[in-house]
Parts: C-alpha cells; sequence; structure tokens
C-alpha cells in the first residue's frame, strides 16, 4: 500500500481515534516512576521493569525477547535516606549518595570534622576522627562517587598530592594554613581515615542535587568485597556551607544520617527489551523505535527516559490495537544500560551486524518529554513524508508538525550523548525527530536530567501524550516508504 493509501488507512484512522480517546502514555510512565522507580542497570527496579514490559508487549501481539546485554557484578538498590543536623545548626538535611555506594548501619550520628588534607594534620585529628562525618573541601566531578581506586596512575597523582602537602605542612609546623594545601583530589588518606572510624564523607553539591554512579563498580566491574564500607554523601552546598562554617570554627554540630542503599552479590544480567512486528512486504528491512529503560535512581527517571519509554510502548500498543500492517518489520528496543555508556544500542548493533545494511531508520526519544513539532526527512522523502504527516496535523493542529528538508549530515566518531549515535556511528540514519516546548512551559532538559527532580511530576501529560501517537504513525509511515532512508543523503 502505498503512503498516500496508507495515510487514510483504517489502522491511521483507528491510531488518531486512540490519541484522544484510549491514550495510556501516562499510565505506562506512572508504573515506570511510582511503581518501580529508578531502574538502573543491577537493581531490583530494572529486572522488574524489563519485566512488565516484555509482559505489555506480549499481550498487545508482539514477538518479544530479552537480549542480555551483560552481567553487573553487584547488585544495587536504594531504600530511602534521610539526615538532620542538630546543636549549633538545626536542619533537615537536603542530600543524595551516588548509587553503587554505601549507606549506613541503621542511624549513625556524629561529629563533623574537615578533612586532613596532610599526615601532620591526620595525626593530630586522629581521634577526632573516631565516629566523624568529614567534609571534603576539594571539589569533585558532579554527581560521582568520590574518586579512589588502586589504579597506578590514581596512585601516583595521590601520593604524589599527598607528598607535597607534608612537606608544606613540614615546614609550616604548628599551626597549618589549610589554604594553601594543594586540593585538587580529594580523600588523600582515605584508607587511614576509614581505620580511623569515620562515619562517612560529605561533599558540596549544587541543587538540584545530581547524583549518577560509582564507575569503579560499574564499569571496573569491582566485586561485592570491594565496595566502600562507608556512606560517600552529596549535600546541597548552602547547608554545606553552613556547616563548613561551623565545623572551621570548632562549634557543636551533630549530624545523622539514615542511608538505606542495598547491595547484592552478582552477577545480575540486565537486557534490552526487543518487540517486533514482521514486515507484510519487506520483512528483512527495519525500521527501529527506542527508548532507554534503565535510569538514574536518585529519583524515578520521569525525564529520562520515562518518557521516552513510555510513549515507545503507547506507540506500539497502538499500532497493535489498530491492526496495523506495516511493509516493513518494525522493532521497538528499551534500550538497557544506557547511562553507563550507551551498552544496550552497541550490544544490540553487535548482535545484529547482518541487519545492519537493512535498517531504515531508527527513532530514539531520548531528549525530554516534548512534544513533536516536525522532522527533517532527505529531499527524495519530502513528498511522501508530508502525506504521512497528515493525519497527525489533522489531530494536533496547535504543535503544527512540520517536515522538513534536513541537510546531511557528519557521522559521528564515536557514539556518546544517547543511543541514537550509536546507530549513526555505524552509518545507519536516526533521528530524535524535532520536538519544541510548544505551550511554553518553560522545560529544561539540563535542570532534570540525572537530578532528584527527574519524576512523574517534571512529565507534562499533554505534550506527553502526543508523542506516543506520533511516533506510531511517523514508524508506520516508514515503513511503508516507497524506498528505505537513503544514506547518501542522510549522511556527508
Ligand atoms: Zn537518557
Amino acid at each position: 500500500m502505498p503512503v498516500t493509501a496508507w495515510a487514510h488507512s483504517s489502522a491511521v484512522e483507528q491510531i488518531m481515534k486512540m490519541a484522544k480517546e484510549d491514550n495510556r502514555t501516562m499510565e505506562h510512565l506512572d508504573i515506570l516512576c511510582n511503581r518501580f522507580g529508578g531502574r538502573l542497570a543491577g537493581s531490583y527496579a530494572c529486572e522488574t521493569a524489563e519485566k512488565w514490559a516484555k509482559k505489555c508487549f506480549e499481550e498487545w501481539g508482539y514477538d518479544v525477547k530479552l537480549d542480555k546485554i551483560g552481567d553487573m557484578s553487584v547488585g544495587f538498590s536504594r531504600g530511602g535516606w534521610w539526615g538532620r543536623a542538630t546543636g549549633d545548626e538545626n536542619m533537615v538535611l537536603h542530600f543524595a549518595t551516588p548509587s553503587f555506594t554505601s549507606g549506613t548501619k541503621g542511624p549513625q550520628s556524629g561529629h563533623v570534622v574537615l578533612e586532613p588534607l596532610s599526615q601532620i594534620e591526620f595525626e593530630r585529628n586522629k581521634a577526632r576522627l573516631k565516629g566523624a562525618w568529614v567534609l571534603i573541601e576539594c571539589p569533585t566531578k558532579v554527581g560521582y562517587a568520590l574518586p579512589r581506586g588502586d589504579s597506578k596512575r590514581f596512585v601516583t597523582r595521590r601520593d604524589a598530592i599527598l607528598k607535597q602537602n607534608n612537606e608544606l605542612a613540614q615546614k609550616q609546623g604548628r599551626y597549618i594554613d589549610r589554604s594553601k594545601m594543594n586540593k585538587s583530589l580529594p580523600c588523600l588518606l582515605y584508607d587511614q581515615m576509614v581505620e580511623a572510624g569515620v562515619l562517612g564523607f560529605i561533599r558540596s553539591t549544587p541543587a538540584p542535587l545530581n547524583a549518577l554512579h560509582d564507575s569503579l563498580v560499574v564499569r571496573r566491574n569491582h566485586t561485592f568485597e570491594m565496595i566502600p564500607t562507608v556512606p560517600d554523601i552529596l549535600l546541597d552546598e548552602e547547608q554545606y556551607a553552613r556547616l563548613h562554617k561551623a565545623a572551621s570554627e570548632r562549634r557543636n554540630v551533630q549530624l545523622e544520617f539514615d542511608i538505606r542503599n542495598y547491595f547484592r552479590p552478582g552477577p545480575i544480567p540486565y537486557h534490552n527489551v526487543v518487540a517486533e512486528i514482521k514486515g507484510s512486504k519487506y520483512p528483512d528491512e527495519y525500521v527501529i523505535v527506542g527508548a532507554h529503560l534503565d535510569a538514574f535512581d536518585v529519583s524515578s527517571g520521569g525525564v529520562d527516559c520515562g518518557n521516552g519509554v513510555a510513549a515507545v510502548m503507547e506507540a506500539a500498543r497502538m499500532l497493535s490495537v489498530a491492526k496495523a500492517r506495516p511493509e516493513r518489520t518494525i522493532i521497538f528496543i528499551l534500550f538497557g544500560g544506557e547511562e553507563f555508556g550507551l551498552l544496550g544500542s552497541k550490544a544490540w548493533i553487535a548482535a545484529n551486524k547482518s541487519k545492519l545494511d537493512n535498517v531504515s531508520i531508527m527513532f530514539n526519544r531520548d531528549s525530554g518529554p516534548l512534544p513533536y513539532v516536525g522532522f527533517d526527512v532527505p529531499k527524495s522523502l519530502v513528498e511522501e513524508y508530508e502525506k504521512v504527516a497528515e493525519p497527525i496535523r489533522q489531530i494536533y493542529p496547535e504543535y503544527n508538525f512540520k517536515i522538513g528538508v534536513a541537510e546531511p549530515m557528519e557521522r559521528p566518531n564515536k557514539p556518546r550523548t544517547a543511543d541514537h549515535y550509536t546507530f549513526r556511528y555505524w552509518g545507519i540514519p536516526a533521528s530524535p525527530l524535532n520536538m519544541a516546548d510548544s505551550k511554553g512551559y518553560g522545560f529544561d532538559y539540563r535542570k532534570v536530567r540525572h537530578t532528584e527532580r527527574d519524576d512523574y511530576q517534571s512529565v507534562f501529560p499533554d505534550y506527553e501524550e502526543q508523542s506516543a501517537p506520533v511516533l506510531a504513525i511517523i514508524a508506520l509511515g516508514t515503513a511503508n516508504l516507497s524506498k528505505k532512508f537513503p544514506r547518501d543523503e542522510f549522511f556527508k
């Protein structure tokens, strides 16, 4: 069926009807965020979400499988986290911990000390370090765990800084001037402080709090036994400044933290959820629609990338209910392990090398919970896509969905940022479609992504509900084009 006839087919009409009358996008998002929560690879939430998504696709009649990407060396899940300051400073503490870092041993309270920056300072303060929360002054990479490890490069650098500080402290003698010390690396005396009995480390971080992961556990496969035993706390910078002042003045401040971070021994497998509807005319040609199922767990991943998963799943459901018969095969992929380095898209490519030449285009929804406002396509496809877009403009005139002409783009020299770059890297056309904050809600992706604000509430239902039927119509329209995406027009 040529696209012109397709645009008025009963399947498309049915999707247009469902867009307004039976749109379940927000229901999927509710389950992802509010039942499962943050879904990092290696978490119970991730395993549950994978199973749930598979079951949904099955119920909608898809051929679906969990494709293993790899194993996490340990599993990690969060309970709640609370903290407060008492004494000279009284406040409920606003903080987070990176994932794959330690929690407390029940509620633990203690006084506050500044991190010793030299061996001499450590020896002088050793008794005070026992049972203390240690404030780290060195700037660190936002969101990540404290740098540590036993790599030669790391140890050499740390020891050089420590040596420099030791010599300076020696010269300074009785009164140590901390402002002169080298503070380019935190926790120079990490092991000694832990041995001395510190309760944990506290760093300053801007709000909204951003909490990522410990890359030694995640990327270097640290085992259950190698996990640090004390918490690594990222505290709101305003509160940190108050505590730092109090500690510098040696005032009486007590902190209590109760952080429930749970590990389990691995290996814990994680997967891509892959659902397929066979093409009626070109079963060996593919249109891919994807989003990533994993999400950081400082919040519940509504924006990055729950909104993408919800829209992709609802698009799949709509196509199934509408009994769409695409001419090319449509593959829906919920990628795993995106946040740990696009692991799911890289794994799919590696396992499907024979299909790559026959992928027409990959659509990825992972740039925020915004509505679709257009699609820039190679010149030779503009006319056909004008037809494809007709029903979209009809249901959503307010978003003024436009087909534009795409200039050929440079192929990226490595996969980065999001799963569609993995496809582009391999020479496969891939697009997030054009999105915009059309109604001016003031959405700023950078202020939500990977922060405590990334939850169900950050997704605008009207925007989000538009995205699923648009994805469904674009995917079906693309599967029924007269030809595959011309790669020589897509790339330079
Ligand atoms: Zn993402």
